[in-house]
């Protein structure tokens, strides 16, 4: 694309952008009487100023209705994990394979449980070398659990010595070369350090077709990124929603389980009163019989207002469109490293390929990092600083706007 490297030129393309409007959707924070470049969509999400009206509806209908908002309530808090139809859409899935409920590690490990045998010499787990710290220690307590011993499960990928990104040649083959040991293939899609966007529907096609399981964390996926989990046959898929989902600080997390797994309910599973068949759930048998599809992993009943926050997100997702944000978001990215690419002092170790990556540049800064980051911050700049010299910034396209990232490359340009 061919940009310019100009102020009134970034103040034209906004004026331009179909996505403008949703800006005033959210509350920016302010920095000396003026809106931040806020940059960190990637960590927290900003506040959809809608989000008040979601969690008051459920204030009033608990100080109106007491215990009968269960099935009285506006959004009737006994199926309120039925109003979530928008987060299967945002993944690419059809409406049973995804439910929202807890948190992404508490789903990664509930996943892992039911999903994960060790067949003997059919129980390798291939992992992505630095992946997000819960990732691995999710991974490595849940063998230590089974009395497995991690270091001789886990096979890590690294990318090639003087490279920062891993080729999805080298993951296939490392697929390929580990095929008869492989029981399960768990990645990011996008990972969180370096920006890279992993190319999912080919290395589950690999995994699957070696026999594995293939998994993915989507934290720095879902909502950056169009998805296709159901075509793509993914086995499974967790995520958080407090990130590119402006759903609030810890709010729910989300599960992806393909039908091919969710139709059995037979396979064991860590389960609670909530994954059970909502007929006979007040029968209070004590024996439990799965329901089916991501539901019948579910432990407890919903925390409405989390989940209402999170519904208020993905009303504003559903009315915006992921292609739309997507295509907003490869021009977005795209002008911050046309901005940056003559700057000596830091190196993109995201990858240039606009099909590799989503909102998110990773700056590795040469010297004085730090100092540049704190630049940043004096100058109503919110980046995010990962040791040891990394700065992370994720333009994202429902709030950021081309001349917020004008402001940001010319602070790191000075
Ligand atoms: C943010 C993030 C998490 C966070 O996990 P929580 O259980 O929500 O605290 C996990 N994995 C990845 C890859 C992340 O980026």
């Amino acid at each position: 694309m061919d940009f310019q490297n100009d102020l009134k030129y970034a103040q034209q393309l906004d004026k331009e952008d179909g996505l403008r409007e949703y800006r005033k959707q959210f509350f920016i924070p302010d920095f000396q009487g003026a809106a931040v470049a806020y940059f960190c969509g990637n960590s927290l999400g900003l506040q959809p100023k809608v989000v008040k009206f979601y969690i008051e509806q459920e204030l009033l209908d608990w100080k109106n209705l007491g215990v009968e908002g269960h099935l009285k309530a506006k959004n009737p808090w006994f199926s309120y994990h039925h109003f979530f139809e928008s987060a299967a859409k945002l993944v690419g899935a059809q409406k049973e394979e995804v439910v929202i409920m807890n948190s992404l590690t508490v789903n990664l490990h509930l996943i892992l449980a039911s999903l994960y045998k060790n067949r003997g010499k059919r129980r390798k787990i291939l992992m992505e070398a630095k992946a997000f710290p819960s990732d691995q220690h999710a991974v490595e307590t849940f063998l230590r659990l089974r009395d497995l011993d991690p270091s001789d499960i886990i096979l890590e990928i690294k990318p090639r010595k003087g490279e920062h990104t891993l080729r999805t040649e080298d993951i296939l083959e490392a697929i390929e070369e580990n095929r008869l040991e492989l029981a399960m293939v768990m990645m990011s899609g996008v990972n969180y350090y370096t920006g890279q966007y992993f190319d999912i529907p080919t290395i589950t096609k690999a995994g699957k077709k070696a026999g594995a399981v293939v998994g993915w964390d989507l934290a720095h996926t879902t909502g950056n990124v169009p998805l296709k989990l159901h075509d793509w046959n993914v086995d499974f898929a967790v995520w958080c929603t407090y990130k590119y989902m402006n759903s609030g600080p810890g709010s729910v997390g989300g599960l992806f389980v393909h039908e091919e797994h969710g139709n059995n309910i037979d396979i064991p599973r860590m389960g609670g009163w909530w994954g059970t068949e909502e007929e006979t759930r007040f029968q209070m048998d004590k024996h439990f019989k799965a329901q089916r599809g991501a539901a019948g992993w579910q432990l407890s009943n919903a925390p409405v207002f989390a989940m209402a926050m999170h519904k208020a997100s993905l009303d504003i997702f559903d009315d915006a469109g992921i292609e739309n944000l997507r295509e907003k978001s490869l021009k977005l990215t795209g002008y911050l490293e046309f901005l940056l690419k003559d700057n000596k002092n830091l190196t993109i170790i995201t990858p240039a390929n606009p099909e590799e990556r989503g909102c998110q540049l990773s700056l590795l800064t040469k010297k004085n990092g730090k100092a540049l980051f704190q630049k940043l911050r004096d100058n109503g700049i919110i980046a995010d600083w990962r040791e040891p010299d990394v700065i992370r910034v994720a333009p994202v396209p429902l709030y950021n706007t081309f001349s917020d990232v004008y402001r940001l490359a010319e602070i790191l340009n000075s």
